[in-house]
């Protein structure tokens, strides 16, 4: 194997790995081994490798990219939410929140630098995209995220930097990683994969039949309203998102989710409610209100007795509703804030 600094050690496979090990007259068996401390002790650093030989170590840092991923800088809220700002191997920046909750944490992961949808209310998607993850640095990013919890989370959330399904083949590699028995071993249905609403992703994802829950962010219940959130280009009409909702469910047999970012003046009205519960009826969806968190002078939050009276609508007509409860508001919380805060200092 010729070194290639796009092969990150934690998604070779078993058969690169043996391939690798052969060239280095390594016998095939350190294959498990290494993969036994990269998804069992979540080791990812060859020189940490205590059973390997010292020159095998050193083959390995040489010719893969192994822990490439570095915290920049670590907020912390009162609440325990903590944001990390990761550098990437080439000086990008990306950023990962762990969640707090009673019993539990969550991990919300990035899948791009960037965002292309560039919703209007979004500090991620303000400067369009820059690149995707590779799926090695999605798991890094898991990893530094487990690294600073010191153990696995309850559940993953992808919905920080990114319109994940748009990055389809590194995302949908590290959740079977992450997924997989031989992998990291979390259940599926504790994994959440959040999309704008890009139809053809959705259907992509659809054909996998894993168990993932789906998040879509549909901020709106009718096309004109949407139209003032989200950019022409990246937006697909309402039915078309529905009905690729449909089809998920049938595949999956999971229920979707329907994020609303709740935004004062813009959705947050009694028919957009109705209309919201008419739509989530009929397609046996969830609810989970977002009360929008201020980046963008354009943009208010609504009162919390506006956001009550919103949820009051769905529950009256017997929709599974979630408001968010604000975490981290203190640390910067809503996607790409940091990473905006920090590129604008330097
Ligand atoms: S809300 Fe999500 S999809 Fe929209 S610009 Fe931000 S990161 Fe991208």
């Amino acid at each position: 194997m010729t070194k290639n600094t796009e092969i990150f050690l934690c998604t070779a496979d078993k058969e690169q790995l043996e391939l690798f090990l052969r060239e280095q007259n390594q016998p095939a068996f350190r294959a498990a081994q290494i993969m036994d401390w990269v998804y069992h002790k979540r080791v990812f650093d060859p020189a940490m490798m205590k059973n390997l030989p010292g020159p095998l170590r050193l083959a390995l840092a040489e010719n893969f990219l192994c822990s490439s991923m570095r915290v920049k800088d670590t907020l912390e809220a009162e609440d325990g939410t903590v944001k990390l700002l990761l550098g990437l191997h080439d000086g990008e920046t990306i950023e990962a929140v762990i969640i707090p909750a009673p019993g539990r944490h969550t991990f919300c992961l990035s899948t791009q630098v960037g965002c292309p949808v560039q919703c209007r209310f979004c500090a991620s998607g303000a400067d369009g995209l820059v690149r995707n993850l590779h799926a090695g640095e999605i798991i890094e990013q898991f990893n530094c995220c487990c690294s600073r919890l010191g153990t696995l989370p309850d559940n993953i959330v992808f919905m920080g930097i990114g319109e994940g399904l748009l990055n389809f083949d590194n995302l949908t590699r590290a959740l079977d990683l992450i997924c997989s028995p031989d992998g990291f071993g979390m259940a599926a249905r504790r994994i959440t994969v959040s999309t704008s609403g890009w139809v053809p992703g959705i259907r992509k994802l659809a054909d996998m039949e894993r168990q993932w829950t789906l998040a879509v962010s549909l901020h709106a219940p009718d096309d004109t309203t949407r139209a003032q959130l989200i950019p022409d280009k990246m937006r697909y009409p309402i039915d078309e998102i529905l009905a690729a909702c449909d089809y998920y469910r049938e595949k999956s047999g999971r229920m979707v989710t329907f994020e609303y970012t709740l935004i004062h003046g813009i959705n947050d009205s009694r028919e957009h409610a109705n209309k919201l519960a008419a739509i989530a009826a009929t397609h046996h969806a969830k609810v989970n209100i977002i009360p929008y968190n201020q980046t963008s002078p354009e943009f208010k939050r609504p009162t919390d007795r506006a956001i009550k009276a919103f949820e009051e609508v769905l529950l009256n007509r017997k929709i599974q509703v979630t408001v968010r409860v604000e975490k981290g508001a203190k640390v910067a919380a809503a996607c790409g804030q940091l990473r905006r805060d920090r590129s604008n200092q330097s």
